[in-house]
């Protein structure tokens, strides 16, 4: 584990809750099948999130702590081979019991990505908290062969703010960034005319969405990504350092 600051240090010190373990296995497809070194990173990226980042509810909901373990068990999966510090813009996490009725104008700029049409159902904001509505992250969770995943797309759309505002351009290493930069209006175009599967067709609203919707289909059908589209699953295997599709094959054994 990288430097953390002292609470991170003490959380660290403290066992992972075999309670915890059987929690996780029970409700995220993909937990058991993790490798024993990745369980572990997990088990330490969790630790940290959940001292480190506030997640709170709105509407008088209080999440327990079985739902800010699972919210925070899936937010480290997209981390699991960066680091942490990818997340050090995330001030905290809202949860919101049902669907939020979005009100008012819509800021396309980037420093506010709404996630409000059928599927979805969360926020993540620049320099500020991810909104999650728990009865979606629930069904993503209870549903993965829908191949969706909230809490998946608004961290997504975090990562991708770490270099400024969402564009669908996240902090790569350059020799990726060019590969990245040269392949999305290709592969968006194949988006449009309907021939990029399996990945929603919310991904075509612009090059933000595109990021967070294939992130989702990565991570929940990495097998049937990887088979339709292995250009595009090898470069987001460079990208998130690690290989869904490897524990999705354990499963299926
Ligand atoms: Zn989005």
């Amino acid at each position: 584990m990288e430097r953390v600051n002292r609470r991170a240090s003490r959380a660290l010190k403290t066992p992972f809750e075999e309670s915890d373990r059987q929690l996780l296995a029970t409700r995220l497809s993909w937990w058991s099948n993790l490798e024993p070194i990745e369980r572990l990173r997990m088990e330490e990226l969790i630790r940290v999130f959940l001292v480190d980042k506030t997640i709170e509810g709105v509407f008088g909901y209080s999440p327990d702590d079985e739902v800010r373990m699972l919210i925070a068990a899936q937010a480290c999966l997209l981390i699991l081979g960066l680091d942490y510090g990818f997340y050090d813009d995330v001030s905290a996490i809202v949860v919101s019991p049902g669907v939020v009725v979005h009100r008012g104008s819509r800021r396309l700029d980037g420093g506010v990505v709404s996630d409000d049409h059928p599927t979805l159902a969360g926020q993540a904001m620049l320099h500020g908290p991810v909104l999650l509505v728990w009865d979606r992250v629930a069904n993503d969770a209870r549903h993965p062969e829908r191949g969706h995943n909230v809490v998946f797309h608004e961290f997504a759309h975090k990562i991708d703010m770490r270099n400024g505002a969402a564009d669908g351009l996240p902090p790569l290493t350059a020799t990726l960034s060019e590969r990245w930069r040269a392949q999305m209006p290709v592969l968006l175009a194949r988006l449009r005319a309907g021939e990029l599967m399996p990945v929603d067709a919310y991904a075509a609203t612009n090059s933000a969405e595109f990021l967070a919707v294939v992130t989702e289909a990565f991570f929940v059908l990495p097998t049937e990504l990887a088979d339709a589209e292995p250009e595009l699953y090898a470069l987001l295997q460079a990208f998130y350092r690690q290989d869904p599709r490897a524990r999705d094959g354990a499963r299926r054994r």
